[in-house]
């Protein structure tokens, strides 16, 4: 099942947050290729997809890394992204870690956040 939650904005354009219970369908691109994903940013669809079965810690540093890709993506990092477009995940990870941790630690519910209201 995938739950839609809030929709975050990167240079203008709005990525979709869903939370999809079975880590095949985080990448609605890559439904029946047998993959299981953590999260996923999808650049065709907008949409940056999350395993909800994951710890809460662990999802909120994959939806940053998701967003990492999204930023380094729009606003072209160079040192982040190589000639070849590939973008470097030790370095997401890393921020999406720090980010996680600093946010958190002024207080906020980034799970919560990333879902839509009730
Ligand atoms: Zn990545």
């Amino acid at each position: 099942m995938i739950v839609k939650g809030k929709k975050v904005k990167v240079g203008g354009e709005s990525y979709q947050i869903q939370f999809s219970d079975d880590p095949r369908t985080v990448d609605p691109d890559k439904e029946g290729q047998a993959q299981s994903l953590d999260g996923c940013v999808n650049y065709n669809q907008y949409i940056i997809g999350l395993h909800s079965k994951e710890p809460k810690v662990h999802i909120e540093q994959v939806f940053f890394h998701e967003l990492s890709h999204a930023i380094a993506e729009k606003y072209h990092l160079t040192s982040l992204v190589d000639e070849t477009g590939k973008h470097d995940e030790a370095a997401m990870d890393l921020m999406s870690m720090g980010l996680q941790e600093a946010l958190s630690s002024l207080g906020l519910n980034i799970l919560e956040l990333l879902k839509a209201k009730k």
